[in-house]
């Protein structure tokens, strides 16, 4: 990058769950090492999990510039618990009101700092609407970054649209996603139930802001979904850049395991726990950082595990003294064979272990594209959010992936699934001639993934063109 853009500086917004904050925090990474300052706006609570996962971008004299801002969260005013900052510390969807009014109360500090520092650009979260309009005050393009890929950003849109939902009698009645490139089959379970009618105005605001944005920033490559990336600006009219995976920018150890919150485990002892098994023999099973399934929903999944006969690592998001999910013995039985990592597990690190040969997973962006750029084949698991849609794309489109069977939406508690429903599909997955099918599919895609960020490749390229157009701004 010739030294004209060296100047460049972009304020990246993140909404405070971790599934929207790692990838912002890795894109931030990534514009830092294009000679990009980049400036992470959060809450002080979010800043600790941030600066500990930049740690080695942000250090003096490294070349990169990569700086974290605090601005306050209110939540007091808004009627939340102290310290709660972060969509994980919300213990009922009846929070969530509180939560979004919290987020809310964002804005003026913000726009206190853009007029501040007047950036040259900010890349805001969509659950921001009125960053739009903030950034326009003060004549600053402002980016959407939506967390999620091109097939679920076009199958929101054509549901917004034409909205075929309303024309079936009932919740389990079949409808195609229209004007959507393929016959893609939805039934109103797998949507979400926004029956609030703040929560639907909200989501309209999201609509509005992305319509008046300067574009949408997506964290995928072209080669992966391809037809959905030009749907999205031919048919839709967006402007957007993919550069992902993001999480591609994370070399070594160090980086892939300090991503997200501190790990429940030590990174080392965990590799040494995966170079003791084959390649390929063992399943990684974890639900993103949100969902929660219930006690009896945990121990179908522990006797589903048992009965695979599989090696697996289960990251469960219970502490060592909640143990009542856990099945008599079973940790004993398990012994070599099972690993359960009890809060945050290095994802990244797991997934590009050689060991590892598949993925049990709630469909999570960040989760499916990790999955993709490890190479390996998923047993879909969606809950909420567009997981569902993901779900498609890796089953339907892709072909790496197989349904565990989970058939309706809920906001962070699954649909109940039975322990022979998960023993199938994790052994479709790990074993006999459609999982190899499946792997090999998978590796090609990795190997797509790994090419698409390297110099001169499409993410990379589209990266370039990004920054070329702002600089000319
Ligand atoms: N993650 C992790 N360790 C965990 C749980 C999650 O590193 O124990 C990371 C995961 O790698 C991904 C993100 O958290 O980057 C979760 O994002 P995703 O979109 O998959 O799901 P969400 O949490 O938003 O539902």
């Amino acid at each position: 990058m010739g030294s004209e853009y060296r100047q460049l500086n972009i304020f990246f917004f993140p909404f405070p769950a971790h599934g929207h904050i790692i990838p912002i925090v890795d894109m931030a990474k990534l514009f830092a090492s294009r000679d990009v300052k980049a400036t992470i706006i959060t809450t002080p609570l979010n800043a600790s999990h941030i600066s500990k996962t930049i740690g080695k971008a942000q250090a003096p004299g490294t070349g990169n510039s990569i700086h974290v801002q605090t601005i306050r969260f209110s939540s007091a005013e808004a009627g939340l618990p102290e310290g709660c900052e972060n969509i994980d510390a919300i213990s009922s969807p009846d929070m969530l009101p509180n939560f979004f009014k919290a987020i809310g109360l964002l804005q003026e500090p913000l726009e206190q700092l853009l007029e501040q520092h007047h950036p040259h650009c900010l890349i805001a979260d969509m659950f921001f609407p009125w960053a739009t309009d903030s950034a326009n005050k003060f004549g600053i393009p402002r980016l959407v970054f939506h967390g999620t890929g091109f097939f679920s950003l076009c199958a929101f849109e054509s549901m917004r649209l034409y909205e075929p939902h309303k024309n079936v009698s009932s919740d389990d009645e079949t409808f195609l996603i229209p004007n959507f490139p393929g016959d893609m089959k939805m039934t109103r379970m797998q949507m979400p139930t926004f029956e609030d009618t703040n929560m639907i105005r909200f989501m309209k605001s999201v609509r509005e802001s992305e319509l008046k944005s300067y574009g949408v920033i997506v964290n995928s490559f072209y080669e992966l979904e391809q037809v959905y990336a030009d749907h999205y600006s031919k048919v839709h009219g967006r402007k957007a850049w993919h550069i992902g995976p993001l999480s591609l920018c994370n070399g070594d150890i160090e980086e892939k395991a300090a991503r997200g919150k501190e790990s429940a485990i030590d990174e080392n002892e965990c590799l040494k726990w995966l170079d003791s098994k084959e390649t390929n023999s063992v399943v990684y099973v974890c639900f993103g950082s949100i969902s929660n399934f219930t006690e009896s929903q945990l121990k179908e999944i522990a006797v589903g595990l048992e009965a695979s006969g599989q090696h697996f690592i289960w990251v469960v998001k219970r502490s060592k003294e909640d143990e009542e999910w856990l099945p008599e013995g079973f940790e004993k039985r398990m012994e070599g064979r099972g690993l359960i990592i009890r809060g945050w597990a290095p994802q990244v690190l797991i997934l590009h272990h050689h060991a590892v040969g598949g993925f049990v997973t709630h469909c999570g962006w960040n989760s499916t594209l990790e999955g993709v750029s490890a190479g390996v084949p998923m047993v879909t698991w969606p809950v909420a959010a567009e997981q569902f849609y993901n779900e498609k794309l890796l089953t339907e489109v892709l072909k790496i992936g197989v349904p565990v069977g989970v058939k309706k939406w809920a906001r962070m508690v699954g649909d109940y699934i039975n322990w022979q429903a998960i023993e199938r599909a994790v052994n479709r997955i790990m074993k006999g001639e459609e999982a190899e099918e499946m792997r090999n599919r998978a590796k090609e895609l990795s190997q797509m993934a790994r090419r698409a960020v390297e110099k001169g490749e499409s993410s990379y390229s589209d990266l370039t063109a990004f920054i070329e157009e702002l600089s000319s701004c």
